[in-house]
């Protein structure tokens, strides 16, 4: 029975419920409040209890709910909006200016997800290139309350044919590689048993390097994965993989396909059946770029978060690539870059469930960075803002089961950040972070910041 059915019928239990509501310790008020809820409401307040949301509302709404002794933060026109989720990461291979896999420990992994945080991502969700114990371990200490950064979510080994995993002799080794059903059931049982977040898998052939993973193979670990109550997502290349995979029940694909525009009938598919997909536009865009791009230059807020966390050579080593990139090339890279705008701008008016996520981690392609650059290159792509928002909020947290994520409705957690600007007005704002919350604490960014160390 819902509680306006209580208050309509019993006036009586109506204010009994009324105070048995959590206790209100923090109120913020007089800025706009972007819920992300269920209605996309927007509100001028939020009050939290306990690290929860406990009510949003006006600022008389939230001010009367908060009574007495709560601490209350006047926004004074800033604007709320939950913390963000990413998707697709592939924490632990930068470090400075190295790129390689004896990188892959603890320590650099933090690095990444204290990164992450410090741009406003709460949650990552990593991908399939994890080798050891390292990033269980993480996942572990940060359930355990013990270790913070942002929340780390894992996907174990990644699962391909023969050398078809993750490209590049850094990552050498970690993939499984399967070459019978048998293999491919044994791999999601030995996840399973490790209780991964998502099974990822890779499907094409790796630029001709490797053979592609057989439908009957992609096929055994789905159902699987399935069997075992995982859920499954594939790295995509080529069209005629994804219309396959998506009738095979694939759960999530984390590249749009590359040699084709999708087809009007792949996107119904990828509608009816409820496929979560990735843009991961942000990384093929940088190939785009001559000279250095908007959000290296002063007038963008990326430039100053970069200037605050990451090592000025790293910096130098992202401008001099731009600096040096043949305009022929990137014409051609423009070209293949609008097939993908195309694709995403008709996901999103077919009303597919796009999330965010960007190839995080690759060179260069650094925690944060990387997101707010798929944000921005998902509005360019023709998504509002507001719905740019949703595929690193609400949406992101529904893919990845996190419940009590995602939104500011009452109930879920108190994660959210405060910032100086509306990213409704332009999507580069959700870069303008001036405070943010964990569970309804404030974090010290200076101090995570310091924590910040290649
Ligand atoms: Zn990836």
């Amino acid at each position: 029975m819902s509680k306006r059915m209580i208050c309509g019928a019993f006036v009586l239990v109506c204010s009994v419920t009324a105070s048995a509501q959590p206790r209100v310790d923090l109120a913020l008020i007089n800025g706009t409040v972007i819920t992300v809820d269920a209605g996309n409401s927007i509100a001028q307040a939020v009050a939290i209890g306990g690290g929860k949301v406990v009510a949003v509302g006006t600022t008389a709404e939230i001010k009367a709910r908060a009574g007495r002794g709560g601490r209350v933060i006047d926004l004074a026109g800033k604007t709320v909006i939950p913390a963000l989720i990413s998707t697709h990461g592939h924490p632990g291979f930068q470090r400075g200016l190295t790129y390689e896999a004896s990188n892959f420990t603890r320590e650099t992994v933090m690095n990444d997800l204290n990164r992450a945080l410090y741009f406003g991502f709460s949650v990552v969700q990593s991908q399939g290139i994890e080798s050891g114990e390292v990033m269980y371990q993480i996942r572990a200490d940060q359930a355990a309350g013990t270790l913070g950064g942002a929340r780390l979510l894992v996907a174990g080994r990644g699962i391909g044919a023969p050398n078809a995993g993750p490209g590049g002799p850094t990552y050498a080794g970690i993939a499984y590689e399967i070459t019978t059903e048998a293999e491919a059931r044994r791999a999601v049982e030995e996840l399973a048993a490790k209780k991964v977040d998502i099974v990822k898998i890779w499907v094409d052939d790796r630029n001709g390097r490797a053979p592609r993973l057989s439908p009957a193979l992609y096929r055994a670990v789905i159902d699987e994965g399935h069997k075992r109550g995982l859920r499954v997502n594939a790295h995509v290349f080529y069209h005629v993989d994804a219309v396959d995979l998506v009738e095979a029940g694939i759960d999530g694909l984390v590249h749009m396909v590359r040699d084709l525009e999708m087809s009007d009938a792949l996107i119904a598919a990828i509608v009816k059946r409820g496929v979560y997909v990735n843009g991961n536009m942000s990384s093929p865009r940088r190939a785009t770029h001559v000279g250095n791009p908007p959000w290296l230059t002063p007038a963008d807020p990326m430039l100053r978060l970069l200037k605050e966390s990451v090592a000025p050579e790293v910096i130098a080593r992202m401008e001099a690539a731009f600096g040096k990139r043949d305009p022929k090339a990137a014409g051609g890279a423009r070209q293949r870059y609008a097939i993908l705008e195309r694709s995403l701008a008709k996901l999103s008016a077919a009303g597919a469930k796009v999330v965010l996520g960007a190839d995080t981690g690759l060179e260069d392609h650094l925690f944060g960075l990387a997101e707010h650059l798929e944000l921005q290159a998902m509005a360019d792509a023709g998504m509002t803002p507001a719905q740019a928002l949703v595929t690193a909020t609400s949406r992101a947290a529904e893919y990845l089961h996190l419940a009590d994520r995602g939104s500011l409705a009452p109930g879920k957690r108190a994660d959210f950040l405060v910032l100086d600007a509306n990213p409704l007005e332009n999507i580069v704002n959700a870069r303008k972070i001036g405070r943010m919350f964990i569970n309804g604490v404030e974090i010290d960014r200076p101090a995570l910041r310091a924590q910040i160390k290649y």
